[in-house]
């Protein structure tokens, strides 16, 4: 349980001195086990099991477990497929969680097989369901995991987390909120993990309406912990308020890691380069890691501050992986593709070719409307990278955009076609969503779903007229397919779904005082501007948050980013 240095000494010299009787004891050997596994010595821990000769499945367990715990489940699930033995809850619970941890190819098939298979007197374990629940989710497959809770007579505030939890990863945190519901009716008093956990629901939908109204109900007692006023940070930065993130980071006596990492990362997304830097120079050396020098770094990128970039780049000792990537991405989005490609070079010369740097840099040139450069650098993506699929599917979408920008319509759609075919993927579809009368309302490119939809592209031919009446000149480069017989310019690009997303919110009455939309994907160029010029002419202001940033696009038609988007 310590694992600590005198935990260590007196633990291995014991072992050590262990009475030849005693060797032969499995429950002795398996608690050796695993407190060898909880100090990482794992070659201990193999010979002391290895020297076990009637193993039980208690002796596996501590076995397994203590690969997971070491993070080395791969090991877990090798050591599984030796049994021989009959399973019990524990065994089923480590593999489950082994199998969450990896969630590869073989995982996926081992999980699901073996969860198929248990028999039915488990399937009344909370602890066995609930880690079934998590690996499922893991997974991606959300509504099997529904199916598995939904067996579950007595759930509990950990099973509800596990749903929750799932629900954030899959990109469909709002469900958190019906589940909040359901624990509510049912009289379960919410802790603090659970919180943290609708907290996080909030930040990932990013809308602060919204987000106040679940702050008001945090119980204050919970409010005032480390751990979840760090959560609210981070949620306020990813709403865009940045004010009310620096409230709360001002509240906060003894600030940590998380603490300053989540505030420098609010000032960074909403454009604040400058807070960003300065915050990072205050910050305590020995709190500063990984996270948070990602964060000030994309900050510079975000605001376009090269020189601060390279210094603060130049002086952090242990560059890992990602942070040369982000430094690869500040480069690029500044259109310094050799220095970038520099960067790459010298991180080939240690470590295998990393796709996202070539994303990255492929991002960026594609901004730049580079039409050879961009083709080269996917063709070396298509060689180094043959199997990142979903990846090139991305590389493909870029590529045939910089061939639509340059007009090349027909060239754009047959390599989109003929890669997107080849490389067997779907793409990613674009998704907007906004919080209208207490409600979250999702739209897709070309949406009519919506019972409001003849409303709303009535909204939507105004606002064209609006702006072509202001001189607005659509930028057809962003559209990446041959103009269709019923299609014009307009109704392509009027179509995506951020414009659909702010004309619902602009047929409300009465107005609301200010819109906020969340985007799946980054917001293109021609809804960029579009944004900022409708912000100006209806004078509201428009909060949009994409993939990458978020924009602030004010009633005087400009916007937070200063197109360094
Ligand atoms: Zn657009
Ligand atoms: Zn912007």
């Amino acid at each position: 349980q310590l694992g600590n240095d005198r935990a260590m000494k007196i633990g291995k010299k014991l072992l050590h001195e262990m009475h030849d009787n005693y060797r032969n004891d499995n429950v002795v050997l398996t608690s050796a086990i695993h407190m060898l596994m909880r100090f990482g010595d794992i070659q201990s821990a193999e010979r002391v099991f290895h020297s076990i000769k009637e193993k039980n499945i208690i002796t596996y367990g501590a076995m397994m477990k203590g690969y997971i715990e070491n993070e080395m489940s791969e090991k877990t699930l090798d050591l599984f497929e030796q049994i021989h033995l009959k399973l019990d809850t524990v065994t089923y619970t480590i593999v489950f969680n082994a199998c969450s941890q990896l969630a590869n190819d073989r995982a996926k098939k081992i999980g699901k097989k073996l969860f198929d298979e248990m028999p039915d007197n488990y399937r009344n374990d909370n602890v066995v369901l609930t880690s079934a629940t998590h690996m499922l989710m893991k997974f991606g497959e959300a509504e099997s995991a529904e199916r598995v809770i939904k067996l579950m007579r007595n759930k509990d505030v950990i099973t509800y987390g596990a749903l929750m939890n799932g629900y954030n990863m899959n990109g469909e945190p709002w469900k958190c909120f019906e589940v909040w519901e359901e624990m509510k009716q049912r009289d379960i008093v919410l802790n603090e993990i659970i919180w943290t956990i609708l907290i996080g629901a909030c930040s990932k939908i990013g809308m602060i309406r919204q987000s106040q109204y679940i702050l008001h109900q945090v119980p204050l007692h919970i409010q005032n912990q480390k751990q979840v006023q760090n959560s609210v940070i981070h949620m306020w930065g990813k709403c865009g308020s940045v004010e009310k993130a620096r409230n709360v980071y001002e509240s906060v006596d003894d600030r940590d890691t998380v603490t300053y990492t989540a505030m420098i990362n609010g000032f960074g997304l909403n454009g604040m380069g400058s807070e960003a830097i300065k915050l990072y120079r205050e910050m305590p050396n020995n709190l500063r890691n990984e996270v948070t020098h990602i964060c000030v770094l994309n900050a510079c990128s975000h605001s376009g501050f090269l020189h601060e970039a390279q210094n603060i780049y130049n002086v952090i000792s242990f560059k890992t992986e990602k942070i040369v990537t982000v430094m690869i991405d500040c480069l690029s989005r500044l259109f310094l593709f050799d220095e970038a490609q520099k960067l790459i070079d010298e991180y080939e010369k240690k470590n295998s070719p990393n796709f996202v740097m070539y994303m990255c840099l492929l991002s960026g040139v594609r901004n730049n409307r580079n039409n050879n450069l961009s083709k080269k650098i996917y063709n070396r993506m298509k060689s180094l990278f043959p199997d990142a699929k979903q990846g090139l599917v991305s590389g493909t979408i870029l590529l045939a955009n910089i061939y639509s920008s340059v007009g090349e319509h027909q060239l754009a759609k047959n390599f989109r076609y003929n890669q997107i075919k080849e490389l067997r993927s779907k793409v990613k579809m674009g998704l907007s969503w906004t919080y209208v009368n207490g409600e979250i309302v999702q739209f897709k490119a070309h949406d009519h779903s919506h019972p409001r939809s003849s409303e709303i592209y009535a909204e939507l031919d105004r606002l064209t007229g609006e702006l072509i009446e202001h001189d607005y000149k659509f930028d057809s480069s962003w559209i990446t397919h041959q103009l269709r017989e019923e299609e014009t310019i307009e109704s392509v690009l009027c179509g995506h779904s951020e414009k659909l997303a702010i004309a619902y919110n602009l047929i409300q009455r009465p107005l609301p005082d200010f819109i906020q939309i969340t985007k799946n994907l980054r917001v293109c160029g021609d809804c960029h501007e579009a944004t900022k010029l409708i912000a100006k002419i209806r004078q509201i202001d428009i909060i949009v948050r994409d993939a990458n940033r978020i924009h602030h696009f004010h009633k005087n038609g400009q916007c937070s980013c200063q197109n360094h988007y």
